[in-house]
């Protein structure tokens, strides 16, 4: 076989990589006693550095290259010790598992590869001082209003990187919904103040690390590359400064990561350390997107397989998350990008397709090391019990915590639709809204779920609405006083619209983000009336919110709907500052007496129109037709 490799001059490591591995290793290492047969490469060390004083004080450091397991492995450095150097199927990996004590110091420190007694090359590793700031990592709660955008979509701060030599898609095209658009991080850094103006606290970007895919990957979650900005985003560098920047505006940031999945791109992808890297199947399978299969006591175990190991798609391989090599590649990566930029919040893609156990078993290690960090889970699903059933706590008797705290809450946006725009019913209409939070019991704390109206992945909300300002203005007011974490697609405060299908409709650029562009939407003169008034209504909300404390950290009371009028407060044990919120969806003007909303509104003299500014009286409030009344009590 070697032989034969040699003479046909194909890598001997193609042949060897699924065959008998350890009779051929056998053979290999006889073969090259006292001559080194074959060029040894050192391609990549990952993660490319490390940093002090850990909690967990064990790392693994994947090195690729061409054979550079038929090479031997020395370090000496205080503190650092090197355990164990595992080799694995394919010859071109090795995994070095190191122990690093707390005394060890920043520094740095060579990695050397050696054959035959011979240095072949060395990795200068360095250890970089962990950052103890503790205002660094904040976390994202009640408090914050999240603005999720796309990069790509967004804004171009830098024309230079619109099109990156030596990357798969080189084409730009703005006309094209599949291709990339040119935006950047350096846009978002440009638009900081505009959107801290607007109320935001927080933003979330949909993958910025690299997916150097052949077509249609500027959403992020098809990776090629998990350490590495994509090069049409920006660099590491300008990612640490863009989580700077934003810290230093008093905003944060969270970071959409992907557990999953990653593209066919990717480097592993093309040369596999080992076949169990990926959830293998004799002929391609895709999941069944049926999240069902995972709680369902009554489950068959292939539906449960196929919804946990099938492909997401056929250019996303399935990451198989029991494989330990996989396990530490991926949780060391996202604590190293947490440490690395001081990250607030992350928002885990695809959480149901992942594999239970090592989720679990991730969140505890990224919470050891950062116990400020938020996290939630993407759970598209369609029933309360579907979303508790992800969240930490085992609040429904699954018998295993998965230690998540929160999750995006689609239930929630599919009541508040129901809420606005269907008709009132037993178990219909606002009545929806009403029953689906009743069902908060089922979780542990269901303020940490991520309540939102629209995202990346759906319809647009004022088109959901079907562009009735009123209900549009419902909306957000139900978002921004609701229990949660509110998220805003971008956009939505100047009324983009579309529908999703296909999804590239729902993810156009925002006008203004391009130099050249003919409106821009970014400034007031740039806007038409109706979407001034949308950015402003937006914004008045938004910055209410950031200073009121029965929003930001109060409890929610709720009232059984009565004559179609629906009314929530949330408040904390002052009944100063109380927000009463009073929906009527129907096209009928209303009159609500108070009275029977006296546990909340004892003593309460004066109401204050929120949105208007006026007071109103209180013992019997006007209500107008498809209107949110959002009123603080005092
Ligand atoms: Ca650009």
């Amino acid at each position: 076989m070697l032989i034969l490799c040699l003479h046909l001059q194909i890598p001997f490591p193609f042949y060897i990589r699924y065959l008998n591995m350890k009779k051929l290793y056998f053979i290999l290492i006889i073969l090259l006693t006292g001559f080194n047969l074959f060029a040894q490469k050192l391609e990549r060390v990952e993660p490319m550095f490390w940093f002090t004083e850990m909690h967990n004080p064990k790392l693994q450091l994947l090195v690729h290259g061409e054979n550079i397991a038929l090479s031997t492995v020395t370090l000496s450095y205080p503190g650092v010790k090197l355990v164990k150097v595992n080799k694995v199927e394919n010859p071109n990996y090795l995994f070095i598992d190191l122990e690093l004590s707390k005394s060890a110091k920043a520094g740095k420190f060579l990695i050397n590869f050696s054959a035959n007694g011979k240095k072949l090359f060395s990795y200068t590793y360095e250890l970089k001082n962990r950052n103890k700031s503790p205002e660094r990592i904040q976390g994202v709660t009640q408090k914050d209003f999240i603005y999720l955008l796309m990069p790509d979509r967004f804004s171009n701060g830098d024309k230079s990187n619109d099109v990156v030599q030596g990357l798969t898609e080189t084409a730009l095209n703005r006309d094209s919904m599949y291709y990339r658009h040119g935006g950047d991080i350096q846009g978002v850094i440009n638009h900081l103040d505009y959107l801290k103006d607007l109320g935001v606290t927080n933003v979330w970007m949909t993958p910025e690390v690299e997916n150097d895919m052949a077509n249609a990957s500027y959403h992020g979650y098809a990776v090629t590359d998990h350490y590495k900005i994509d090069p049409r985003y920006g660099t590491n560098e300008l990612y640490k400064k863009y989580v700077e920047t934003a810290h230093a505006k008093g905003m944060k940031v969270i970071k959409d990561i992907v557990h999953n999945h990653v593209g066919t791109n990717h480097w592993f992808y093309k040369d596999l350390p080992m076949k169990s890297w990926l959830n293998q199947w004799p002929k391609f399978t895709q999941t069944s997107y049926r999240d069902q299969t995972v709680m369902d006591i009554h489950a068959s175990e292939a539906d449960r397989k196929q919804m946990l190991d099938g492909w997401f798609v056929s250019s996303m391989p399935d990451l198989n998350q029991r494989n330990p090599f996989v396990q530490n590649y991926l949780t060391q990566n996202h604590i190293w990008w947490i440490e690395y930029a001081g990250i607030d919040g992350l928002r885990l893609d695809t959480y149901g397709y992942n594999d239970p156990v090592y989720m679990a078993d991730w969140a505890l290690k990224v919470q050891a090391e950062f116990p400020r960090l938020s996290v939630f889970g993407e759970t598209l699903v369609t029933a309360v019990p579907n979303q508790a059933f992800f969240t930490g706590g085992n609040t429904v008797n699954r018998g295993f915590d998965t230690h998540l705290q929160g999750i995006t809450d689609a239930t929630l946006k599919d009541a508040i639709y129901e809420g606005i725009n269907g008709k009132n019913g037993w178990v219909d209409g606002i009545n929806r809204l009403y029953a689906t939070l009743a069902h908060d019991f089922l979780y542990k704390n269901p303020n940490t779920n991520c309540i939102f109206l629209d995202n990346h992945d759906m319809s647009r909300f004022y088109s959901v609405v079907g562009e009735d300002f009123d209900k549009y203005k419902m909306g957000l007011s139900i978002l921004l006083t609701m229990r949660g974490i509110p998220e805003m697609y971008y956009g939505t405060e100047i009324l983009m619209k579309n529908f999703s299908n296909p999804d590239g409709l729902i993810r156009s650029d925002f006008p203004g983000g391009w130099d050249g562009d003919k409106k821009d939407k970014f400034i007031a003169e740039g806007r038409t009336n109706k979407e001034n008034e949308a950015f402003t209504f937006v914004k008045t909300l938004a910055n209410y919110r950031k200073n009121s404390p029965a929003l930001q950290t109060g409890k929610l009371m709720q009232f059984v709907p009565q004559d179609d009028i629906y009314v929530y407060f949330r408040y904390n044990d002052s009944a100063k500052g109380t927000v009463m919120v009073i929906v009527n969806n129907t096209d009928k003007d209303k009159n609500l007496n108070t009275d029977r909303f006296s546990e909340r509104t004892s003593g309460i003299t004066v109401a204050k129109n929120v949105i208007s500014g006026e007071n109103l009286s209180f013992k019997e409030i006007k209500v107008p037709a498809r209107t949110t009344l959002v009123l603080e009590l005092n």
